[in-house]
């Protein structure tokens, strides 16, 4: 049976995304030793993991998200584009609350005080972005991206300038494979690929997974993916068709 999508779009995103993981899964454990920052980042994020109460558990069809996750990002600015450093805090089913917010950004000014030796390096609570509603299937590593490129910082700009830890389950193979390939330092690994489903930050196409198998489904939101189109093409299409 002749398959109608060998070489078709579809199947160079699934390429390229199969591509991310092996960069993913190539970077093994070195990432934390890599990073400059990481070491402090892991402490504010595991002391903010346990202290945020944990947020009740949405319900949502098919998510298999059930525990909480803090990601702290820092963007060490860029002069030539002039946007100010930025510490992201990302969390996933944890809380953070105004309290918190003070707290979190008090403790990221000791954590981060003196890495630049003139001054701390997040002076001003106008530094710190806490992120706590996500789309869905945007990781919250890929959420820091996404702000950073909404706010003119392209990917183009990240190569270590930006360094993520994640609190919790640690970066899906997904995620690592992109920062990997876009020169931003992360720890730790899970090891996994994502168990549902992994946005792109900057372009929105979607790739489901079902174990180590990638579905494609560029250009549609996740809600329509079960009334996707088969007659479309891309990897769906010989699902109800036996030829081309
Ligand atoms: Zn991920």
């Amino acid at each position: 049976m002749a398959v109608s999508h060998v070489g078709s779009v579809w199947e160079q995103a699934v390429f390229k995304q199969e591509a991310r993981r092996d960069l993913g899964r190539r970077a093994g454990k070195k990432g934390l030793n890599e990073g400059v920052f990481l070491d402090d980042l892991r402490d504010i994020g595991l002391i903010l993991l346990q202290g945020l109460p944990k947020k009740e558990e949405k319900k949502t069809k098919g998510s298999r998200q059930n525990f909480a996750t803090v990601v702290v990002g820092l963007w060490l600015g860029d002069k030539d584009y002039n946007v100010a450093p930025h510490l992201f805090i990302v969390t996933k089913l944890a809380d953070v609350s105004l309290p918190k917010k003070t707290e979190a950004f008090q403790l990221a000014q000791q954590k981060l005080i003196g890495v630049r030796k003139e001054d701390k390096l997040i002076d001003d609570e106008r530094q710190m972005i806490i992120i706590d509603e996500i789309s869905t299937n945007l990781h919250a590593e890929m959420a820091i991206i996404r702000w950073l490129n909404k706010n003119n910082v392209g990917k183009h700009c990240l190569k270590d300038n930006l360094e993520i830890y994640c609190a919790g389950k640690g970066v899906c193979l997904d995620c690592s494979g992109w920062l990997t390939k876009h020169g931003i330092r992360h720890a730790p690994l899970s090891g996994a690929p994502s168990p549902t489903a992994w946005k792109n930050p900057i372009t929105d196409s979607l790739f489901r997974a079902s174990g180590e198998k990638l579905e494609y489904t560029k250009g549609f939101t996740d809600q329509t993916l079960s009334g996707f189109n088969k007659n479309f093409g891309g990897p769906y299409k010989d699902k109800s068709e036996t030829n081309q």
